[in-house]
């Protein structure tokens, strides 16, 4: 008898612990890794390429090993309270500055594994600088469903350096032409809402944060190389800029949070 009703209380308690919601912040702890790419292609032509060998491992890699890849828009969903928080192994992938390898060399690959992608581009090289995509080749990427195009500023900047050249009436200006312009060219050309930021060089700072929510920017990136997690602010996420020797071994580190510290030179 005593055991019975030990048994139902026990029963009764397990019941009710697992009718208590989980404490906030034990359910919303996440760490995601925001994997940065540049630029594609058959050798390391520079420190931004990753050769596409490598790129296809590591794709290869996450499918094999039950990572998940979301898009970067559901994650700022989480961030605005409008989507849960996201899952154990997931991933986010983009790429700043639309180079015309991502065409020829990203897209059959994310392809294959169904993979979304972010990049962030500046509209003054579309269509104009030999590097970078046309403009229907962005909107070719934007119908796969695959790709979401955002803004990198107009021309890509040197803020720091603008700013020790300018007076701070002529920064503003620019600042405020770079995010707005980029924004306005990019909704026009492709028909989509431009509300994330990449930072060019990663640099930000509170100036630069309030101009970005003055422009109409909900989300902005840096490129700390670190995971982002419930802790950051929408508004300067981090992310790791890859390069080649991210490969193998040291792309598991990396997922895992442990990457190696590395000095990339733009
Ligand atoms: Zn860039």
């Amino acid at each position: 008898m005593v055991v019975l009703i030990q048994r139902t209380l026990f029963s009764f308690c397990a019941a009710l612990l697992l009718l208590l919601p989980l404490p906030a912040s034990a359910a919303e702890s996440f760490q995601v890794p925001i994997l940065l790419y540049h630029r594609f292609g058959p050798t390391v032509a520079d420190g931004m390429t990753i050769t596409t060998p490598v790129f296809e491992a590591q794709m290869r890699y996450l499918h094999d090993n039950g990572y998940k890849v979301i898009a970067l828009r559901q994650l700022i969903d989480y961030y605005r309270g409008k989507a849960p928080a996201p899952g154990l192994k997931t991933v986010v992938i983009v790429e700043d500055d639309a180079h015309k390898s991502v065409y020829s060399d990203m897209l059959p690959i994310v392809r294959k594994y169904g993979y979304p992608v972010t990049i962030f581009t500046y509209p003054s090289a579309i269509s104009n600088a030999k590097y970078a995509m046309t403009w229907d080749q962005l909107r070719t990427l934007k119908k796969s469903g695959l790709f979401e195009i955002q803004s990198h500023t107009y021309w890509h900047p040197n803020f720091k350096r603008e700013r020790r050249k300018l007076s701070p009436a002529a920064l503003d200006d620019l600042v405020m032409t770079q995010l707005k312009k980029s924004k306005s060219r990019l909704e026009t050309e492709l028909g989509t809402s431009v509300d994330m930021l990449a930072w060019p060089f990663g640099i930000y700072d509170d100036y630069l944060l309030k101009k970005a929510s003055a422009a109409g920017y909900q989300a902005t990136f840096t490129i700390e190389r670190r995971h982002a997690t419930q802790a950051d602010s929408v508004m300067k996420l981090p992310r790791y800029l890859l390069v080649n020797a991210d490969s193998g071994k040291a792309f598991v580190q990396l997922l895992q949070g442990n990457a190696v510290k590395r000095n990339v030179a733009y």
